[in-house]
């Protein structure tokens, strides 16, 4: 038996960055602007000797405009819906932003099954962010950076039971 685990949360967090690092090709674009890449996007990951399929919720860099929140909302929905658990990620240096508190929001209407990841956390980056997850009463954060590839035992101990 294999398991569907979403990535969600809001644009820039570093989604793409962590979906690559699982699937181990450049299939979601990363960049540093919005605008890049759209829709779900869907691959198969590989986490040490742990095989999964791993959901990218892009799509959600290109709209600026009142639209996002609704785009934000279909796009994490269906996402959640096509998944047996979401990796919900916020960045570890911004802090928690309230357009995280609107995906939280969504996670916890739909009843997902959450894991919460504090991104960008390389060295102590993340201590502060880290904290400050905790508010969201969503469990305990793991703290990751999916550039640098740290937290990846941490989140293979979280998924195990799951493989
Ligand atoms: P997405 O919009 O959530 O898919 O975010 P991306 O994966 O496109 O990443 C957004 C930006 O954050 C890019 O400039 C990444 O290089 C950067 N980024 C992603 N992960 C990390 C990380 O672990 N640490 C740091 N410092 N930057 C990161
Ligand atoms: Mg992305």
């Amino acid at each position: 038996m294999s398991f569907t685990l979403a990535i969600v949360g809001r644009p820039n967090v570093g989604k793409s960055t962590l979906f690559n690092r699982l699937v181990g090709k450049k299939l979601a674009l990363v960049d540093d602007q919005p605008g890049v890449t759209r829709d779900l996007r869907e691959g198969d990951a590989k986490l040490f000797d742990m095989r999964f399929t791993v959901i990218d919720t892009a799509g959600l860099e290109d709209v600026t405009d009142d639209s996002l929140q609704g785009r934000m909302r279909r796009l994490t929905e269906r996402a959640v819906d096509m998944a047996d658990i979401c990796l919900f990620l916020v960045d570890g240096r911004a802090g928690i932003t309230s357009t995280d508190l609107v995906f939280a929001d969504i996670l916890r209407r739909k009843s997902a099954r959450v894991i919460l990841g504090v991104n960008k956390a390389e060295g102590k980056a993340g201590d502060a962010g880290a904290l400050d997850a905790w508010s969201m009463g969503l469990g305990e954060p793991v703290r990751l950076s999916a550039e640098h590839g740290e937290g990846m035992e941490d989140l293979y101990h979280i998924l195990r039971p799951l493989a």
